[in-house]
């Protein structure tokens, strides 16, 4: 098992196959890019299925999320999420991405075992969708979620980060659109994770905003807390339910004390907390010719060194070095 001393086990892995993406979403990362990790550095389809065997077979993983970057940039996802579907136990298999080619992606995805999908939403208007990501891709988004639900797929869940003066006034509207389609929508608070350090806390738009904000038009109410478990969102039925919508205060009300969560940056680094400062390295020891129960030893330590919570309102606080893409989200 993957446990650390706070007695919290970690068994959903998220694992990032790819620091690149088509978008540029300014609460991610600069509009020019980064430099992007060198082919040498990142690990192989082999390389990685491999390592998503250990968590699965050896250490107690029973979720994988595939993300990154954009996953499906990623040439060998297919193939990496049929050989995953294929260790025992099955863990579940799930996808965040900001949809563009999964109009064509989804089918196959389904095929070869993948069970869910995040789209990340964040406005509906053209010209904000511009502003926010710096290209002109929401038909493809769009496209891309209406292709997941056609898939069958259920439900297919749309993520939302809200900026200030941007579309911080979309909140009722994503909502709309969201049970319109029948998309489960969550809020989701902007982080200190881009590139650019650009975060500010008095510019986030918080969960209490956001709760005010869908309350003016819709009636609110508090689903089963006891249902919640240790999801990040809060989640609240929608004029009676049995549609929802979630919440998820990342910054202004952590749920690091039930945080399972553990992550596999596209080299091979596992984190063990999207804050981390400290990354431990497989890719090396797995080069040199570490075999499998060598590589979960280092996994093991890896968790056990996790920190309480995310510390970002100590005045200590320090962003991590990587970015959000690059960390995997
Ligand atoms: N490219 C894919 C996508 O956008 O869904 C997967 C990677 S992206 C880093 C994963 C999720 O992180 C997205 O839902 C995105 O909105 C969210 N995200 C990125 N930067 C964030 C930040 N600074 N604060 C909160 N959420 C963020
Ligand atoms: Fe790309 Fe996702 Fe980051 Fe947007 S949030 S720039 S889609 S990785």
């Amino acid at each position: 098992m993957l446990s650390d001393s706070y007695g919290r086990i970690a068994t959903d892995l998220r694992v990032s196959l790819t620091d690149r993406c088509n978008l540029r979403c300014t609460y991610c990362m600069p509009a020019e890019g980064l430099d992007w990790l060198p082919k040498a550095d990142q690990l192989t389809d082999a390389e990685v299925t491999r390592l998503i065997g250990v968590g699965v077979e050896r250490l107690g993983i029973r979720e994988v999320r595939f993300t990154g970057g954009e996953p499906l940039l990623r040439r060998g996802l297919v193939g990496i999420v049929e050989r995953t579907a294929r260790f025992a136990p099955r863990p579940e298999i799930s996808l965040t991405t900001n949809a563009i080619g999964l109009a064509r992606l989804a089918q196959p995805l389904r095929q070869a075992g993948l069970d869910r999908v995040n789209v990340s939403l964040d406005t509906l208007r053209p010209d904000t969708f511009r502003e926010l990501s710096h290209r002109d891709r929401l038909p493809d988004v769009l496209a891309g979620l209406a292709g997941a639900a056609a898939t069958g797929i259920t439900p297919v869940k749309v993520n939302a980060v809200l900026m200030r003066g941007i579309n911080s006034d979309e909140a009722p509207a994503l909502l709309r659109y969201c049970l319109e389609h029948s998309y489960e929508l969550r809020f989701i608070e902007q982080m200190p994770l881009d590139a650019q350090h650009g975060w500010r806390r008095e510019n986030m738009v918080t969960a209490e905003e956001i709760l005010a904000d869908l309350s003016a038009e819709f009636v609110l109410k508090p689903d089963d807390p006891a249902a919640r478990g240790s999801a990040p969102a809060e989640a609240f039925l929608v004029d009676g339910g049995p549609e929802r919508v979630g919440i998820i205060g990342s910054v202004t009300r952590p749920f690091c004390g039930s945080c399972d969560r553990v992550r596999l940056t596209a080299d091979g680094q596992v984190r063990n907390c999207l804050f981390a400062r400290t990354e431990s390295d497989l890719r090396a020891p797995m080069r040199a010719g570490a075999s499998d129960a060598e590589l979960a030893e280092l996994w093991r330590l890896a968790v056990a060194a996790k920190l309480p919570g995310h510390g970002i309102d100590d005045p200590s606080f320090l962003q991590p070095d990587r970015p959000m893409s690059a960390i995997g989200g």
